[in-house]
C-alpha cells in the first residue's frame, strides 16, 4: 500500500501516524494519508517564509514560466493523475470526470501564467505622480474541498505563486492523495519552499488557519467552515478568500423549449454528481411547461450510466463519502414524505459503495429541506412557479448566493432577470460553465473575493501606493 508524504521545503517528510484513504466505489484503500501534527505544520509554514525572500523578487517573467513550465509537467502526468483523482474521489475517468479535471487544471494555469499586474499610473503631472504596486502578501494558506481537488489546488496555488506570494496547502483529508502527487509535481518546477504540502484530519485546516506566519487565507468548502477561518483570521488579520457552499436556483422561463434545454439543464445539475459548488441545486419551471420539461430531464437521465469510475463506460460514479450520501438520501426521504413526486431515482443503489442514482424530485416548493439546503449531491428539485417576479423574490430568499440562470428562447429577456438575481454569476441557458477569464465569486453567504482573471490574481496582492 503506497504511503504518501508531506512536502515542505522541497523534501518528502514521514510522519508518525498515517490514515487509510478509500475508494467510495469499492471502500477499498487507494493509500496512506500523512497525519500532520502541528510540528510538520510550523516548519511548512517556515520553509513557506523563507522561500518568500527569493521567490517574491522573481521576476514577472520567471514566475510566468515557471506556471507555463508546471502546466507542462502536469500534462505529462496527466493519465496518471486523473486515475489517482477516480480512486479516491470516485468520478469517472471520462466525460465530465478526472481527465477533464486535470484537463482544467492545465487550462487555468496556462491561462493564469498569461495574466499580469502591471504598474499602474494614477497621475503623472505637474503636481506629481502617483504609481499604483501589486506587491505580493506573504505565506498563503489554502485549504480546499473533495470535490474537485486538483483544479481548486490550481486555483489557489498558480494565482499565488504568480504574484509572487508562497504556499502551505492542506487539501480535504477525503481526497488528499492526488494533491500530495500534483504538488510533488509542482515542486518538480520550482525553487525548495515555495509550495508546500500538509495533510491531515480537519483540526490541521484550523491550525492552518490560525497560523499566525500565514499572511492570508484562501478558503473553498462549505459556509460553516468558511466562517470559522474568518474567525480565525481575526487574530492577525489575515486577508481572505472565501468561496463557500451554494444552492443556485435555476429559472426556466414559459417561452423555453423543453426539449432543447434539457441536457444544459441536466449537466447543470449532475455535473460531478451534483457535487459541485455552482451547480444547479433548484429548478423553478414555470407552470406552462412543467409537465414537459420534467419529462424531458426524466428522458435525460434514463440515459446516463452510474457506475465505478475505473470503469470508462461510467458517466457518473458514486458519492465521494458516507456523510453526503446520508444527507442527499435523508433531504430525498424528507422530500417524498412532505408530498415531493419521485419522477426517477429515490433511494441508494443496491451494490457496494456509495451509489446514489440520479434523483429528480417534482411537486415540491420551498420550506422543504431538499430546496433550501444545499443538497450536494445526485437529486434535484424541480419547483413550479407562475408568476416571474415572486420566483425571483423566492430564489433570492436563500442566504447563499454563488450562481444562477435564467432559461429562455429569447436571451435578451432572460438577460432582464439575471441581473435582479442576488448572486455572483449568472449564466443564460447554461449553467455552472466557469471559465478562467470571468471572476467566480459568490455574493451574501457564499462567500467573500473571486477566483480568476485579473480580479482573482489582485487577490493575491496588497497595493503599495508611490506618490513622487
Ligand atoms: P468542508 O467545509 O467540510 O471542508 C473543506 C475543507 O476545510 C477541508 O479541507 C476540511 O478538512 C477543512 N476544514 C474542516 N474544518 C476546518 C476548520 N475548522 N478550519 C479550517 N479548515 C477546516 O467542505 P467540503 O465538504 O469538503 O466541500 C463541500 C462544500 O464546499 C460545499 O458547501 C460546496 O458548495 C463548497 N464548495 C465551494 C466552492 C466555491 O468555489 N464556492 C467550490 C467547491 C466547493
Amino acid at each position: 500500500m503506497t504511503k504518501y508524504s508531506l512536502l515542505i521545503g522541497g523534501t518528502r517528510v514521514d510522519t508518525s501516524a498515517y490514515a487509510d484513504v478509500r475508494n467510495p466505489s469499492t471502500g477499498e484503500v487507494v493509500g496512506q494519508m500523512p497525519l500532520a501534527i502541528q510540528g510538520d505544520l510550523d516548519r511548512a509554514v517556515a520553509a513557506a517564509k523563507t522561500a518568500f525572500r527569493e521567490w517574491s523578487r522573481t521576476s514577472e517573467e520567471e514566475r510566468k514560466a515557471a506556471c507555463l513550465a508546471i502546466a507542462e509537467r502536469i500534462a505529462a502526468n496527466d493519465e496518471e493523475l486523473a486515475r489517482l483523482l477516480t480512486l479516491e474521489q470516485g468520478k469517472p475517468m471520462g466525460g465530465l470526470g478526472s481527465r477533464f479535471e486535470i484537463g482544467g487544471a492545465i487550462a487555468w494555469t496556462q491561462h493564469t501564467a498569461e495574466l499580469s499586474l502591471p504598474v499602474e499610473i494614477l497621475q503623472d503631472n505637474g503636481d506629481g505622480r502617483v504609481e499604483l504596486h501589486r506587491k505580493p502578501i506573504g505565506v498563503v494558506g489554502s485549504i480546499t474541498p473533495w470535490n474537485w481537488p486538483v483544479m481548486i489546488a490550481c486555483w489557489h496555488i498558480i494565482p499565488a505563486i504568480r504574484t509572487g506570494n508562497t504556499v502551505v496547502i492542506k487539501p480535504s483529508p477525503l481526497t488528499p492523495l492526488s494533491t500530495i502527487r500534483l504538488v510533488e509535481i509542482i515542486n518538480e518546477v520550482l525553487p525548495a519552499g515555495v509550495v508546500n504540502v500538509v495533510t491531515g484530519d480537519d483540526s490541521i485546516g484550523a491550525a492552518l488557519s490560525a497560523h499566525p506566519g500565514v499572511a492570508k487565507m484562501t478558503f473553498t468548502g462549505s459556509t460553516e467552515t468558511g466562517k470559522k477561518v474568518m474567525a480565525s483570521a481575526v487574530a492577525t488579520l489575515k486577508r481572505l478568500t472565501l468561496e463557500l457552499g451554494g444552492n443556485d436556483a435555476g429559472i426556466v422561463l414559459p417561452d423555453a423549449d423543453p426539449a432543447r434545454i434539457a441536457e444544459g439543464l441536466f449537466w447543470g445539475a449532475f455535473i460531478n454528481n451534483g457535487q459541485t459548488c455552482a451547480a444547479l441545486k433548484r429548478l423553478y419551471v414555470h407552470d406552462s411547461i412543467y409537465e414537459a420539461v420534467c419529462q424531458a430531464l426524466s428522458d435525460y437521465a434514463a440515459k446516463i450510466p452510474v457506475g465505478d469510475g475505473l470503469d470508462e463506460t461510467s458517466v457518473l460514479g458514486p458519492v465521494q463519502n458516507e456523510i453526503q450520501f446520508n444527507k442527499v438520501r435523508e433531504l430525498v426521504d424528507d422530500a417524498r414524505a412532505r408530498g415531493g413526486r419521485i419522477l426517477t431515482g429515490g433511494a441508494p443503489m443496491d451494490r457496494p459503495g456509495y451509489f446514489y442514482p440520479v434523483t429528480l424530485v417534482a411537486d415540491v416548493a420551498d420550506g422543504v429541506r431538499l430546496v433550501d439546503d444545499e443538497q450536494f449531491g445526485p437529486a434535484l428539485p424541480i419547483i413550479r412557479y407562475t408568476d416571474i417576479d415572486e420566483v425571483i423574490a423566492r430564489a433570492n430568499a436563500n442566504p447563499a448566493g454563488l450562481g444562477g440562470s435564467v432559461w429562455s428562447a429569447d436571451p435578451q429577456r432572460a438577460r432582464h432577470y439575471a441581473l435582479q438575481l442576488e448572486c455572483g454569476s449568472v449564466w443564460i441557458n447554461k449553467h455552472g460553465a466557469i471559465q478562467p477569464n470571468a471572476p467566480f465569486g459568490g455574493v451574501k453567504q457564499s462567500g467573500i473575493g473571486v477566483e480568476f482573471g485579473a480580479e482573482g490574481l489582485k487577490e493575491f496582492t496588497t497595493i503599495q501606493t508611490v506618490l513622487i
